[in-house]
């Protein structure tokens, strides 16, 4: 149903390794992210010593994964990936950092969701290299510092505002990505049709691009849905005409609204005459999950200008009443 969530979806994964751009030549947009990170990486290339830990800070789908693994590869180190949600044991932690060779790469994404005892070994270890093994219970449990080698952590975040400050601050180096523009995302889709072997016109690629909601993630997942239509009804090529007829199939919009989107934007507006209503009473007037229309829907919504979050609740703007051809009341925020 979401067909615009920025989330990967399972069977994206295998395409999302082709498509993974290598090293930092291939990664398109988010100039100051790159021109930053390659200054700590050639500083730290010259030193010969690892470089400091980089917390990397956006929301889904920007590329924070691509980013990790093209920080190891560029330093010519492997990589070990894990993710907060799976580190609920210290014990699970401290395995990782011990079989650490020097100068790897530890990628742990969503990091702010790791538990509170693992989140404690980690300070150690990323300021001093070393982490403390208890050993036993009770009164006779005694801890054992054990020396790791100098990794470089790589953190990745959606909601660095949830980070605690020792966690944050132990970071050297916080790589903040914005929503790429339209230009940025056409680049990303002529890349990824070279790679898979799609004729992508120019003006197929700007209509895919303006639909996709700033997400190379999105970009690549409507690509593959167009490409469909453009094998099975047209003739492989992908041009404005085909993207049009293919995104109107998939019930993606002109401002890169799905069902979904307009839903939740129509009955807010025609149920609850454009608020301020409760996520949860909007969640269930739509019959979906509140953290769904929280995480997924709103943030793109919030950014086109759609809908406001206040105290009291959300809020159509006019842009929301004219989107879905309707008057605003005069009262609506602009
Ligand atoms: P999540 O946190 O949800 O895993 P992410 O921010 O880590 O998302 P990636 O998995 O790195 O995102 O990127 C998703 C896909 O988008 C990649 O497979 C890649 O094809 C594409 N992509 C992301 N950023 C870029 C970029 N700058 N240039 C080219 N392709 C990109």
């Amino acid at each position: 149903e979401t067909q615009l969530s920025p989330l990967a979806e399972p069977a994206e994964r295998d395409d999302e390794s082709t498509l993974r751009p290598r090293d930092l030549h291939e990664f398109v947009g988010q100039p100051r992210v790159r021109e930053q990170l390659q200054l700590v990486l050639q500083g730290a290339t010259r030193r010969g010593a690892p470089p400091d830990h980089v917390l990397l800070s956006g929301p889904p789908g920007l590329g924070k994964t691509s980013l990790a693994m093209i920080i190891a590869a560029e330093l010519g180190r492997p990589i070990r990936i894990t993710s907060g949600p799976a580190l609920e044991r210290a014990g699970d932690l401290a395995a990782m950092l011990s079989n650490l060779a020097e100068g790897e790469v530890m990628f742990i994404d969503e990091i702010h969701r790791i538990a509170r005892p693992a989140e404690e070994m980690l300070y150690l270890a990323m300021e001093d290299f070393r982490v403390d093994v208890v050993v036993g219970k009770g009164p006779g449990a005694t801890s054992i510092p054990l020396e790791i080698a100098p990794f470089t952590l790589v953190g990745a975040t959606t909601r660095s505002g949830t980070l605690t400050g020792p966690l944050r601050d132990r970071f050297g180096f916080t790589a903040h990505m914005e929503f790429y523009t339209p230009e940025e995302l056409e680049q990303v889709l002529r890349r990824s049709a070279r790679i898979l072997g799609i004729e992508l016109r120019d003006d197929g690629a700007a209509e895919i691009a303006s639909r996709s909601r700033g997400t190379p993630r999105i970009a690549n997942r409507l690509l593959r849905r167009v490409r469909d239509y453009a094998e099975v009804r047209a003739d492989g090529r992908v041009d404005l005409a085909v993207a049009q007829a293919a995104l109107a199939v998939y019930d993606v919009d002109d401002l890169g609204l799905d069902r979904l989107d307009r839903a939740v934007l129509s009955a807010l507006v025609r149920s609850f005459g454009g608020g301020p209503v409760g996520v949860a009473t909007l969640a269930v007037a739509v019959g979906e999950e509140p953290t769904t229309v929280e995480e997924v829907c709103e943030p793109y919504l919030v950014r086109a200008g759609m809908l406001a979050r206040t105290p009291r609740g959300r809020v159509a703007t006019a842009l929301a009443w004219s989107h879905l051809g309707l008057t605003a009341p005069a009262d609506a925020p602009g």
